[in-house]
């Protein structure tokens, strides 16, 4: 699996619609300060389902969307588009290639889409699970968070290796089972105690 390529339009310092291919091997994005390599890497993190605005150093998250410049109007919404060559099919699903689609309106309306389709969050979350990918994955390296991995807790840095280890779903269903477990025994101490009422 690989990325392949990025589509944003609308997305921070990206007015127009841009396309970054990318290649098996390394690449590597230059460019003068203030010039939006770092939105590149925000645009991933947001397509990904980055709900947390400090991390796309943002106020709100409405300010990922252009916000204008002297000669040129605001955008009324913002779209990224990541597409990943799926051919040995890491991730869960059939497709070989997967685009993972995010738009957001100013009016605060937004949208997954998976492939074209319309999907939740969850949905998206799921299919990364354990891939180290998701938006909590090691795939994105940002700056100072090398330091805060190795000053972070103990049980911060234990996801990281669930994560590699790729039990971080079953952590989660387990969890999802034993909250269910817990609903069914709350339900029975009521039965019983409506049966000892009628006795
Ligand atoms: P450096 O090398 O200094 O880290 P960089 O190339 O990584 O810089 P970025 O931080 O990615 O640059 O981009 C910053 C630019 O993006 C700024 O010029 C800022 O005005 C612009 N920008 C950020 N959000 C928006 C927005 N919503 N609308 C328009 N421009 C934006």
């Amino acid at each position: 699996m690989y990325l392949k390529s990025i589509e944003v339009q609308g997305f921070k310092s990206f007015a127009n619609r841009i396309r970054f291919d990318f290649h098996e091997g390394i690449t590597g994005i230059v460019g003068p300060n203030g010039s939006g390599k770092s939105n590149v890497a925000d645009a991933v993190r947001w397509v990904l389902g980055e709900q947390r605005v400090k991390q796309l150093r943002g106020g709100t998250m409405q300010d990922v969307i252009f916000s204008g410049t002297e000669n040129r109007r605001a955008l009324s919404y913002a779209s990224v588009a990541i597409t990943l060559n799926n051919a040995d099919h890491r991730l869960p699903v059939e497709y070989e290639e997967v685009t993972v689609t995010r738009k957001l309106y100013r009016s605060g309306e937004s949208e997954y889409l998976l492939n074209g389709t319309s999907c939740r969050l969850k949905d998206i979350n799921e299919m990364f699970y354990d891939t180290g990918i998701g938006k909590e994955g090691y795939s994105i390296i940002g700056q100072g968070q090398i330091d805060r991995i190795l000053s972070g807790k103990p049980e911060e840095r234990r996801e990281l290796f669930d994560e590699a280890a790729g039990i971080v779903k079953f952590k989660r269903r387990k969890n999802l089972s034993l909250k269910k477990l817990e609903e069914e025994r709350q339900n029975l101490l009521r039965v019983s105690d409506i049966l000892s009422e009628l006795e």
